[in-house]
């Protein structure tokens, strides 16, 4: 493909002027966790066929297209993206795309502890692992797995190698961990690493959520903030976490509450799926086919066209949906969509 510089001068603008810089590119769909909020019953999924995944050179197209649209950073994630055994070689494609900044990685951990050090040759900046649980049988209560140990060792490794930033993410559920806001906020603070807690999003696999099991940000603030003081730092232009600063230096704490704040009015994050979709929002059921362009020979051209005007449809976000609230029949859990 060629005509890159084409593009240039064009933005991935939407009808509501927001402007998109950041990509969320899920690498498969598969996971050898089976979290109960994302995708607990593995044998009713009916996973993405293996030859419809999109290959390197494919998701390197499509990157390439994006990035000369305007977009300037990429996090890798799934599924488990470490389920890909050439994903060195993608982050190795993807840095060396002209325009993207940063590339960084979501994971569940399980593989980081052997495969940080290349990932971090490759040029992974950062990575943030999901640790919903410090107590073993809660974890593989929540994961479907017993992994605590090995998801530890992974964060010790990434902290090793220099990945940069590493952080946690934590999706906050009641009755689950809400009392364990506390050990979580310990581990990361004598790490230093950043930790953020995500509310718990109608996106998931057995159908157990509804608006009792958020657990809203401003609870959390209340609960650390009684032991550890905090001051809030705000949510920086179209940032996914609010951040709160504790008062005594060692590192900071951030909130993702897209059920009881959200925060689309400057979003500027688009999604592809592992089979070559262009999402929009998270929330969005409209499925852009990025692939079926690649595979019938589209050009460049074509496939900026497409991704221009998927763009300019973009929802108006969560925050504007109610009925989100009340119960939803969600399109594909995260796990599909690439979280
Ligand atoms: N496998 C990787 C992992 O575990 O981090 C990457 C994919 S996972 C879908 C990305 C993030 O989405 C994780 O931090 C996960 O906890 C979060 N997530 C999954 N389902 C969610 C839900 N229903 N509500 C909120 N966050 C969710």
């Amino acid at each position: 493909m060629q005509g890159t510089d084409r593009h240039k001068e064009r933005l991935l603008r939407d009808r509501k002027g927001r402007v998109a810089r950041k990509l969320r590119v899920s690498v498969t769909d598969r996971c050898n966790f089976a979290c109960l909020f994302c995708m607990p019953e593995k044998d009713k999924i009916s996973w993405i066929p293996k030859e419809e995944i999109l290959s390197l050179s494919e998701t390197e197209s499509i990157v390439r297209v994006l990035a000369s649209l305007g977009i300037e950073k990429v996090r890798i994630t799934g599924g488990e993206p470490l389920l890909r055994r050439d994903l060195v070689e993608l982050v190795d494609d993807l840095t060396s795309i002209e325009g993207i900044r940063s590339v960084d990685m979501t994971t569940n951990g399980w593989h980081l502890e052997l495969r940080a050090e290349a990932l971090r040759r490759a040029g992974l900046r950062g990575v943030t692992v999901s640790l919903h649980s410090l107590r073993s049988d809660r974890f593989a209560k929540i994961s479907g797995v017993d992994a605590l140990p090995r998801v530890l060792r992974g964060i010790d490794r990434a902290l090793d190698v220099g990945l940069n930033p590493v952080k946690i993410n934590s999706v906050a559920i009641r009755g689950y961990n809400d009392d364990e806001i506390l050990e979580l906020i310990e581990y990361a603070r004598e790490r230093r690493i950043s930790i953020r807690f995500i509310e718990f999003m109608p996106l998931d696999g057995l159908g157990i959520w509804n608006y009792d099991r958020v657990v809203p940000g401003k609870e959390i603030i209340q609960t650390v903030s009684r032991v550890y003081p905090l001051e809030p730092k705000g949510r920086g232009s179209s940032e996914t976490s609010s951040i709160w600063r504790f008062k005594d230096g060692r590192g900071d704490l951030g909130l993702i509450t897209p059920m009881s704040e959200p925060f689309c009015d400057d979003c500027d994050r688009i999604r592809l799926t592992a089979d070559g979709k262009l999402l929009s929002c998270l929330f969005d059921t409209d499925y852009h086919d990025l692939r079926h362009i690649i595979q019938n020979g589209g050009t460049q051209e074509a496939l900026a066209d497409m991704i221009l005007k998927a763009v300019w449809k973009k929802p108006d976000g969560v925050g504007y949906m109610p009925w989100i609230k009340e119960g939803w029949a969600k399109p594909r859990n995260m796990n599909a969509i690439g979280g």
